[in-house]
């Protein structure tokens, strides 16, 4: 059996490999460094928060802004989404890999794909059709994940500029590279032909893929 046989059939990754998951992270954790360094130096104040730390503990007025205080909630919600078990509930579960990467790599309790590596499997498989408030709930965390920061960048343009252009190249190599081979064909982004999605499904019934 060749690689490609291995890994994937009619075009389609029936099997992830750690290095995709791997490049999928360093693309992934890319607007989180962004952000940081984007909303500890805003002035924005949305909430009214803002502490002088500094001078409460003696050491001169060194201001703890809401952009600062604000990352560490953009960055709970984000991973309760990704890492938190939402994403598994609405779109991963529905994928062929949830239910069937865990016995190959010897554990069946985990999943392990393009964003997730040794997951947890909290939820039965469902091979249906993603629902729209399923693909509604992702894009709208996948949205907040990439726009969010912005809100706080607003008095600093080329940060909404790096954000925006992140965001668009963010998405455009997702899509190329991800979601034009990916074995979820009910997500909202997946963009595999109509003929390989037929002909993998096919084979995935017939039992010649897992
Ligand atoms: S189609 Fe893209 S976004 Fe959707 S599950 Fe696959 S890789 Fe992820």
């Amino acid at each position: 059996m060749t690689e490609e046989k291995q890994k994937c059939h009619h075009g389609v990754v029936a099997r992830y490999h750690f290095h995709d998951a791997r490049w999928f992270a360093t693309i992934g954790f890319a607007p989180f460094i962004i952000a940081f360094a984007g909303m500890v130096t805003t002035s924005i104040s949305y909430l009214g928060l803002s502490f002088d730390i500094g001078s409460f503990l003696g050491f001169g007025t060194f201001i703890l802004n809401e952009g600062i205080l604000m990352f560490p909630v953009y960055l709970i919600i984000s991973m309760l989404f990704f890492a938190g078990g939402i994403e598994w509930y609405v779109l991963c579960r529905h994928c062929p890999c949830y239910e069937f990467s865990g016995k190959e790599h010897g554990n069946e309790g985990r999943f392990y794909c393009l964003a997730n590596w040794g997951s947890p499997k909290p939820f039965k498989y469902n091979p249906s059709h993603i629902s729209r408030a399923g693909q509604a709930t992702f894009l709208g965390f996948t949205g907040f994940f990439l726009l969010f920061p912005i809100l706080y960048f607003l008095d600093r343009w080329e940060f909404v500029l790096f954000q925006l252009l992140f965001t668009i190249s963010f998405m455009a190599t997702l899509r190329h590279w991800g979601c034009s081979q990916c074995p979820n064909f009910g997500c909202v982004l997946n963009c595999v032909d109509d003929n390989a999605k037929e002909k993998f499904l096919q084979d995935l019934n017939e039992g010649k893929i897992y």
